[in-house]
């Protein structure tokens, strides 16, 4: 071996552990497509971003596939949702995965729900109880105004990772945060009628939309977040919906349709179908179309004989 070809091996081995040296961009994987879009419009150029669920599954329960621990392996970070919407599989894929820098407390692990303060944070835990919400409610994707703060945390966990370009994700971030605000006034005015209406759905994911858009979320199928419901529940539940005249049955896509359907028959509210993260259908690829895509699907339904 020549003395160039040493010295052009030590400049690159000096090098590899930065993570410019790789692919010139910083690998991250997103727990889901949420998180993979804010990411992508706050990283620019400078990220790669891969999500873990592809939108239809549960949040709660994403199924592991070999390729994840691979995945996470090379990343140079992840994005969580966080308040442990993803306990049930991500601890177990960050130990697989072999990385130091993407375990929680490291730079490479990046928790979209710091700037949120959580609501229905229960007063006693137990998990024996089969909790799926030890922190609170995590599912504050679904409320256009938190997302804001979702982002805000994904930059600063760029800026973190890649102090260098911390002026480029700052700007982007403003940039995207101004098509939210500006969506966020579109959906403001178009969710008019939904303010007042009643819903109950499947499992409790809708509370902070429906918080956004002044409806109330008198209760869900599930007799606690992750508990199956029981006969009794389910006539209590829809005792309930005729006396407070709930207005919506909301079954989202990842929980079974039946039950959803009969609760909404026995109790005359409309069933409305709805995917709780973005990219599960085809008109919800992007965060802001997500949204889009649950407003316009509530309008219909309320509107709809
Ligand atoms: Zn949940």
């Amino acid at each position: 071996m020549t003395r160039p070809m040493i010295a052009l091996l030590l400049a690159a081995a000096f090098v590899a552990p930065g993570r410019a040296a790789a692919a010139g961009k910083l690998k991250i994987v997103t727990t889901i497509p949420d998180l993979a879009d804010m990411t992508r419009q706050v990283g620019g150029d400078l990220v790669d971003v891969t999500s873990l669920a592809t939108g239809v599954e549960d949040i709660h329960a994403v199924p592991m596939k070999p390729s994840f621990a691979v995945l996470l392996n090379g990343a140079d970070a992840v994005v969580v949702m966080g308040l442990e919407a993803e306990h049930a599989f991500m601890p177990g894929l960050l130990d697989a995965s072999r990385n130091p820098r993407i375990q929680r407390d490291q730079t490479g692990y990046i928790d979209t729900s710091v700037y949120v303060t959580p609501l229905d944070v229960p007063v006693r835990l137990d998990r024996s109880l089969g909790d799926q919400h030890p922190m609170g409610n995590p599912h504050i994707n679904l409320d256009p105004v938190l997302a804001k703060d979702m982002v805000r945390a994904i930059a600063d966990g760029l800026a973190r990772l890649d102090p260098p370009h911390e002026a480029t994700f700052k700007a982007n971030l403003a940039a995207f945060t101004a098509k939210l605000d500006a969506a966020i006034a579109r959906w403001e005015k178009e969710a008019a009628p939904l303010r007042g209406k009643k819903l109950v759905s499947y499992h409790p994911d809708l509370l902070y939309f429906a918080d956004r858009f002044g409806m109330d979320a008198v209760g869900t199928i599930e007799l606690r977040a992750g508990v199956d419901p029981t006969p009794g529940h389910i006539e209590q539940l829809e005792e309930q919906m005729r006396r407070e005249k709930v207005d919506l049955v909301v079954r989202e896509l990842n929980y079974p349709a039946t039950l959803a359907e009969t609760v909404a028959r026995a109790t005359g509210a409309k069933l409305v179908e709805l995917p709780v993260m973005a990219g599960g259908l085809p008109d919800t690829k992007d965060y802001i179309s997500f949204i889009d895509h649950n407003v316009r699907t509530m309008l219909e339904a309320l509107k709809g004989g």
